[in-house]
């Protein structure tokens, strides 16, 4: 197993260095200090990583694409490595299981591993140290701002998390977009002048997205992936995410020079057959750890310095990185296990089955479904009030719908999928990530684009043949939670919006609402 051809193996081996597939930095914190003389890397593919949820072909080839093409600058460097291959004969299956093997073939003094993003992941680990009475080097990992340590610090004692404060004490703790102790601008958030939709006349000149040719290491893992995982969702044509760290470089500097100056403006816009539009498409690089935050972050503030980009798009581009990434990757370690479990809503009904193939009528998620399923991206808002709506809408319970969003996407590991999905997405926390369940009717789908145009159903209605199910579910939505939500400041203009019904208007959409819900069945 460990590959001798580029190095001598060490004879005493001092640590067996972990790196796991979303790890892919030679800088990384488990890889200071790596002495090729005394140290070897320990690398597996294996499928149970792609089987506990039952991962799209895309986000399984983008983790071996990358991980290959980590290995080969492992051994570049001449550094002792053991990698196991997905196809290789004696594979175990799972990183327990493959890493007891590599311990009991090396006999290390210990293991060496950078914090990794899955809860999961880190007590599977620490049992396989524990079981091998071995010392296991816990290491932060420095691809984000914040340590867990900070986040448990800055929540202790505060009866509601915001992403506005915490944001706030990361800008002043690093200097971004400061003016002494001030933001720079005169205010913390330009929202304000953000979040427009393209209007009649649609997208103009949207610059085609960085894609990469996949080279020869690619295309064995697109051969592999369409063998070894034939059923899984989604197809490989159009494969083209980065998967090295040159490639992931390429990637951020073509957002900077091309997009970043209009993402602000256009961060919530949608348009039908438009998959890309002003976004980065970095978080895939960003959570494979090709890309430090603080080097998109400081790239992209320098893009404001330098005039090349205003203020308005920087800074709502900083607050995704700086904000939201390390406010959910607090709340998901702070949280964590019992987080998974949590449904406040006691929502109960399964996925609708084509969540997994894109057919349905309803346009706007036809064109989500299938994009994702393409490429293994949509935009933020895409997920956010798209499907992640309509499943909250529906009353989906949270864990399928968590498995879902970690399936599909490139970027799914479970440290930023599950915040955003449970707590953000389907308000599964009962609020502790989200002040309100983000819940709006199909209006705001025909507002921020143009998919209701081409849909067979009218968003202004709510029963009826020709009502759009976003509208009827919404009305439902606060009728079946009404109490609840009650207690809710920020939802008191909704729910007076819901006492203007009547008592049959009422009960019309409820049994609309019941109808459509037994047909997704
Ligand atoms: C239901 C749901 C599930 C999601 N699952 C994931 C996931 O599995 N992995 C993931 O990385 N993001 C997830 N997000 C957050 C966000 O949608 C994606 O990060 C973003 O769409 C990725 O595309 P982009 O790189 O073009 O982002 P951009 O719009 O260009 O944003 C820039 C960067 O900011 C970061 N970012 C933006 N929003 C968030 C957020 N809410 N949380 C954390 N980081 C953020 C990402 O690193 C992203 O690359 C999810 C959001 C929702 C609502
Ligand atoms: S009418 Fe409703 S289902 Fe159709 S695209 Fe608009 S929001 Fe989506």
């Amino acid at each position: 197993m460990v590959e001798a051809s580029h190095s001598t193996v060490p004879d005493t081996v001092r640590n067996l260095v972990i790196v796991l597939g979303d790890q892919l930095d030679i800088q990384s914190s488990a890889l200071q200090g790596f002495d090729p003389s005394q140290d070897v890397v320990w690398m597996a593919e294996v499928a149970e990583e792609s089987t506990h949820v039952w991962s799209a072909k895309q986000r399984i080839a983008v983790f071996l694409a990358a991980m290959r093409h980590f290995a080969d600058a492992v051994r570049a460097r001449g550094w002792p490595l053991a990698y196991t291959r997905l196809d290789d004969a004696d594979n175990a299956g799972s990183l327990q299981q493959e890493l007891a093997k590599a311990i009991v073939q090396l006999q290390p003094a210990a293991l060496v591993l950078t914090a990794p993003g899955d809860w999961r992941v880190l007590q599977n680990l620490r049992a396989v140290a524990t079981q091998h009475a071995l010392a296991l080097d816990l290491r932060d990992d420095t691809h984000f701002f914040s340590t867990v340590r900070d986040f448990a610090a800055h929540a202790k004692g505060r009866k509601q998390l915001r992403l506005e404060f915490w944001y706030r004490e990361l800008r002043q703790k690093h200097g971004i977009l400061m003016d002494g102790k001030a933001p720079i601008g005169g205010q913390w958030n330009f929202d304000a002048d953000n979040r427009e939709s393209f209007g009649k006349a649609g997208p103009q000149d949207v610059p085609p997205p960085t894609r990469f040719t996949p080279d020869a290491t690619t295309e064995e893992v697109i051969t592999l992936v369409n063998t070894r995982f034939a059923d899984h969702p989604g197809s490989l044509n159009s494969f083209g995410w980065p998967v090295t760290r040159a490639q992931a470089l390429v990637a951020l500097d073509a957002f900077l020079q091309k997009r970043l100056p209009l993402f602000g403006k256009y961060e919530d816009a949608m348009w039908a057959g438009e998959a890309w539009l002003y976004h980065s498409h970095l978080s895939c690089a960003l959570n494979l750890k090709l890309l430090n935050p603080r080097e998109v972050v400081q790239a992209a503030e320098q893009a404001f310095h330098s005039g090349h980009a205003p203020l308005a798009a920087v800074e709502g581009f900083i607050r995704q990185i700086l904000g939201w990434r390390e406010f959910v990757r607090g709340i998901y370690w702070t949280q964590m296990p019992d987080y998974l479990e949590r449904n406040a809503l006691d929502a109960q009904a399964a996925l609708p089955a084509w969540y997994w193939t894109g057919e349905t009528d309803m346009a706007c998620l036809k064109d989500a479904i299938g994009q994702t399923l393409e490429h293994g991206y949509a935009h933020h808002i895409q997920r956010l009030m798209v499907t992640g709506l309509y499943a909250l809408l529906l009353g989906v319970q949270p864990q399928a719908v968590h498995a879902w969003y970690l399936s599909v996407y490139v970027d799914a590991v479970e440290w930023v999928e599950m915040p955003n999905t449970l707590g953000m997405g389907q308000f599964g926390d009962g609020g502790l990530m989200a002040s309100k369940p983000y819940v709006a009717s199909g209006k705001y789908i025909q507002r921020m684009g143009n998919h209701c145009k081409g849909c067979r159903f009218d968003p202004a209605l709510s029963t009826g043949p020709t009502a759009c199910p976003f509208t009827t579910l919404y009305w439902d939505f606060l009728q079946r939670h009404e109490e609840l939500l009650k207690k809710n400041p920020r939802m008191a203009m909704q729910l007076k919006n819901l006492a203007r019904l009547d008592g049959p208007a009422r009960a019309a959409i409820a049994q609309q609402a019941s109808a459509h819900r037994h047909a997704q069945l």
